[in-house]
């Protein structure tokens, strides 16, 4: 279980909120675009500044680096690179919303 807690921006000192924030998985050695919805995070409420719990970025990157893994090592342009979208659906036993905190089990 992963439990965001109210805590203060590490980039501007501003206040941050626990949400499900989407973000956009790109690599500079593939034209591959992973869309990933649904994540919690803690964002600033004054710069925007994002943070993932750790253990969350790490199996996000075990579902997507082997999609990343399988173009770079695909010797054929078969089709163009495509655009990935996946979805973390809301659900109550997994994600509970507290005035200050989420919690991730
Ligand atoms: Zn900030």
């Amino acid at each position: 279980m992963v439990l965001l807690k109210q805590r203060s921006c590490p980039e501007c000192s501003g206040e941050m909120t626990p949400k499900l924030i989407n973000m956009l998985y790109k690599k500079e050695c593939s034209e591959i675009q992973v869309d990933v919805i649904g994540i919690p995070a803690n964002v600033c409420n004054r710069c925007y500044y994002r943070i993932i719990p750790g253990k969350i970025a790490k199996y996000i990157d075990s579902i997507i680096d082997p999609i990343f893994t399988a173009e770079m090592n695909s010797k054929e342009s078969l089709l163009p690179p495509p655009h990935i979208g996946i979805q973390f659906p809301f659900n109550n036993n997994y994600a509970c919303y507290h005035s200050n905190e989420i919690r991730v089990q």
